[in-house]
């Protein structure tokens, strides 16, 4: 009688609803009892309220659904590990030793953390448990500690953590995986918006820069730029020389010269120039507006790119990835690592999520000391789509 629960954790995802109701279906489906935690790792540490049996029916009409059902929150206190031991007892006593987690590098970080440390919360308990049957003999009063505590059975039931993570960024930022859920649709977000201000660029003979999300990752901006043909990018990834702005103004007034009457400039929200210093918005319009007199305006997509209804991409890439995951959690035993279900040349596997999760970090170093070439690298498969 197996007993899972999941969660999706950090920042929100198109997608991730998916993700959930494929989990629940197929554990319904194959006998397994599923529980939703909600609001991500505190709801893990609140227990009780926050963390619910799931049924076939919750998870209806979620599909469609952006961000996610069953609640997200960055939480400090799963950081300590006094935090994640009040997890752990807290799944224990709900028969619970199986999880899937849904988000970002950080919250799988968070997740292996919690996993290698699992045994080591168990035997805490115990010892806890021992020391308070001795209370015991001195009244009533402890009984309440007693019964909070674990037995030697239940530490040799729940004995170590079988753990799962599912990736779920806009930013396709996570190595392993050629898309995680929610990038798919942040582009079309993007694509939209692009497509509406080219009509009122092209009235007025306006410039647009569009700035994207993804930090540390150009995935966005990238595929962004191709599909609205702009003029120019900018992305941390690819730091532009010191002389951006002549080449900038070069770009934007051959165009105009061939009589096309507006530019699309996007601009990754890391975008750095090869002094490591950042190139905003504000400055490349500036540029625009010193150097050619243009009338250019800036647009900041911000939160926009993680709304609305997930893509059919994304539906299905989080379906299928729910589904794969209940069936690693089932295969799992004591020996298997924990894994991180990928998407490989449009098949669905499974990766050691720790490997997964350093590379990534990784890939986050070599950004950070600009070592620009080793990052690209490194991030191969999903960059190269
Ligand atoms: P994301 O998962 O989107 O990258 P965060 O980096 O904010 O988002 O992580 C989400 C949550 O995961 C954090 O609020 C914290 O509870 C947990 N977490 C992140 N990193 C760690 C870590 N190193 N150790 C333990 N928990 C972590």
């Amino acid at each position: 009688n197996v007993t899972l629960a999941v969660l999706t954790s950090g920042g929100d995802s198109q997608g991730m609803n998916a993700a959930v109701r494929s989990v629940v279906r197929v554990s319904i489906q194959l006998g397994v009892t599923v529980y939703f935690v909600k609001e991500g790792y505190h709801g893990l540490i609140e227990g009780k309220a926050y963390i619910t049996k799931a049924n076939w029916y919750d998870v209806s009409f979620t599909l469609n659904l952006g961000g996610t059902i069953i609640g997200t929150k960055r939480c400090m206190p799963f950081m300590t590990r006094e935090g994640r031991m009040k997890a752990t007892k807290n799944m224990i006593s709900l028969g619970i030793s199986n999880l899937v987690v849904i988000g970002g590098d950080g919250s799988l970080t968070g997740a292996n953390i919690f996993r290698e440390e699992w045994p080591s919360h168990i035997n805490e308990l115990l010892k806890n448990s021992n020391y308070c049957l001795f209370l015991l003999t001195f009244g009533n009063k402890h009984l309440n500690i007693r019964l909070e505590e674990i037995d030697e059975e239940t530490s040799k039931k729940f004995d170590h953590l079988n753990l799962v993570g599912i990736v779920g960024s806009i930013d396709n930022d996570f190595s392993g995986t050629d898309m995680t859920i929610g990038a798919d649709t942040a582009l079309h977000r993007i694509l939209e918006a692009i497509d509406s201000i080219v009509s009122t660029a092209f009235s007025h003979q306006r410039t647009f820069i569009m700035e994207v999300m993804g930090r540390n990752c150009g995935y966005l901006a990238v595929k962004s730029a191709l599909m609205c043909e702009a003029d120019y990018l900018f992305i941390r990834e690819w730091p532009q020389k010191l002389d951006w702005p002549e080449k900038l103004c070069k770009n934007v007034q051959m165009a105009r010269n061939h009589g096309k009457r507006l530019n699309i400039i996007i601009v990754s929200e890391g975008a750095v120039d090869s002094n490591g210093n950042a190139i905003t918005s504000e400055m490349v319009k500036n540029v625009l507006v010193d150097r050619l007199n243009q009338d250019a305006r800036i647009t900041v997509l911000g939160h926009v790119q993680r709304g609305g209804s997930p893509s059919a991409f994304d539906r299905i890439l989080a379906s299928r990835m729910g589904a794969h995951a209940v069936m690693c959690l089932l295969e799992s035993t004591a020996e298997t690592e924990p894994k991180v279900v990928c998407l490989n040349a449009n098949t669905i596997v499974h990766q050691s999520l720790m490997e997964c999760v350093k590379s990534t970090m990784e890939i986050g170093k070599a950004i950070e000391e600009k070592d620009f070439d080793r990052a690209l690298k490194l991030r191969g498969q999903s960059f190269n789509q």
